[in-house]
């Protein structure tokens, strides 16, 4: 059987090396992102002269298999915790109790195939599988609120709050008092005759971060504000600027957060303009502000800037504890924590099933309209998890059960004395 993809080893040859058509290839270039990014799903065309990109392209497939080598990068990680064991461990891994092993579905729109009876953590902040699904989800809905709000006439603002930030601030405590500077802010007096004088209708808010050798964790907030004043969309975007400006850079004072300048501590941006400028993150694909909201951990940063998922991928790469611990502190910042937070009454308004609100819920569940592929025993799952190939079996199953079985019969079986010592 020719060699398929490790889990744990995501790197380009392996990737480029799955008998299954055409997943990714680099045609003989650099890869996009080095340093970084070469074990990212991204692939890239590109000037040998200029190193500027011409044509980056995207492959979900790659995409799925990232998935599951991050989310293995990120179990290794968090099974040095002491105390409880964390449930990403056991996320699409561990055959819920009572089952009769792991079924094999597949959507009969669009192919895909996915597997059930698995216990789900529903982590957003730690779990890129979860995540995806997620993430997905939610930019739905606050794509359909935004068209639903522009198509009856509304206007659409994109606001960033940043706070001032230091190589060694504490990120647990940023998160922790970023949240209250928000709130504070935003019931404050001027806010509140603001939200009346641009005919504000609500908002949907997400929290992220970065983080930066020589300037730290750098946790923001992106807020897409909708309103319906009559006024120009400069006239209001200037006034939400100029009132919001100072009461931010106050209310982070008085939390113990420092001062945000008034240039840098928010920015407000045109949400249909917003558009083009965040398409620079991923210029492969379309890039809406609802993905802004929703897609902020899997974003490969530029430079000397990491996102959650690039501390995973730097530590699966190089093993550095530093990027363990960086991950570690972030889970530990983020954990529980909201990740899409709307307006009251929002949803209601444009009819978006508020059903599943909460975000584990959401990751167990699935809308689409699928069949039963196949039925892998236990006996099956565990070869296929000691072999770390949850990937593979996935993308393969799409390309039909009897190909995926002979491959799932060719892997050896578990060794014993190897068993004992995996911590997964
Ligand atoms: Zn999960």
């Amino acid at each position: 059987m020719t060699q398929l993809f490790n889990e744990s080893r995501a790197d380009t040859a392996e990737i480029t090396g799955i008998p299954l058509g055409s997943i990714t290839s680099y045609n003989g270039a650099t890869p996009l992102l080095a340093s970084k990014g070469e074990n990212t799903p991204q692939t890239a065309q590109f000037s040998t002269e200029t190193g500027e990109i011409l044509k980056p392209e995207y492959s979900p497939v790659a995409a799925t298999i990232e998935r599951y080598s991050l989310q293995r990068a990120s179990c290794e990680i968090l099974s040095t915790k002491r105390g409880k064991r964390d449930r990403t461990l056991s996320c699409l891994r561990t055959i819920l109790s009572g089952a009769d092993g792991v079924l094999v579905k597949q959507s009969i729109k669009t192919g895909k195939c996915y597997f059930k009876n698995l216990m789900c953590c529903g982590s957003v902040w730690k779990c890129p599988l979860c995540n995806a699904k997620i993430s997905e989800a939610r930019a739905k809905e606050i794509k359909l609120v935004m068209e639903a709000h522009i198509k009856a006439g509304g206007k659409v603002a994109l606001l960033t709050f940043t706070i001032p930030h230091k190589r060694y601030d504490d990120l647990k405590f940023m998160v922790k008092t970023f949240q209250k500077a928000f709130n504070r802010m935003w019931t404050s007096e001027p806010a509140k005759r603001l939200r009346i004088s641009i005919e504000m209708d609500g908002y949907a808010r997400s929290k992220e971060t970065t983080w930066s050798t020589n300037n730290g964790h750098h946790p923001h907030y992106h807020q897409i504000v909708l309103y319906s004043s009559d006024k120009s969309e400069e006239e209001c975007m200037k006034e939400m600027k100029e009132v919001l400006s100072p009461i931010w850079s106050n209310r982070c004072e008085k939390v113990g957060l420092g001062s945000p300048s008034y240039e840098h501590g928010l920015d407000v941006r045109n949400g249909m303009n917003a558009a083009a400028y965040i398409a620079k993150f991923e210029k492969d694909r379309s890039w809406g502000l609802e993905k802004e909201l929703t897609k902020s951990q899997s974003k490969k940063s530029k430079g000397d800037s990491y996102s959650p998922w690039d501390f995973l991928r730097e530590h699966k790469k190089t093993g550095s504890k530093e990027m363990a611990r960086l991950f570690l502190e972030y889970a530990d910042a983020f954990q529980g924590s909201q990740f899409v937070t709307w307006s009251p009454g929002l949803k209601d308004k444009y009819d978006i099933d508020d059903s599943l609100a909460k975000d584990k819920e959401l990751a167990k569940t699935s809308d689409e309209a699928s069949k039963t592929l196949a039925q892998i025993t236990h006996k099956d799952w565990k070869k296929i998890e000691f072999h770390h190939k949850r990937a593979n079996v996935q993308i393969l199953a799409e390309k039909g059960w009897t190909v995926t079985k002979n491959y799932i019969d060719s892997l050896p079986r578990p060794y014993k004395k190897n068993r004992k010592k995996n911590p997964l």
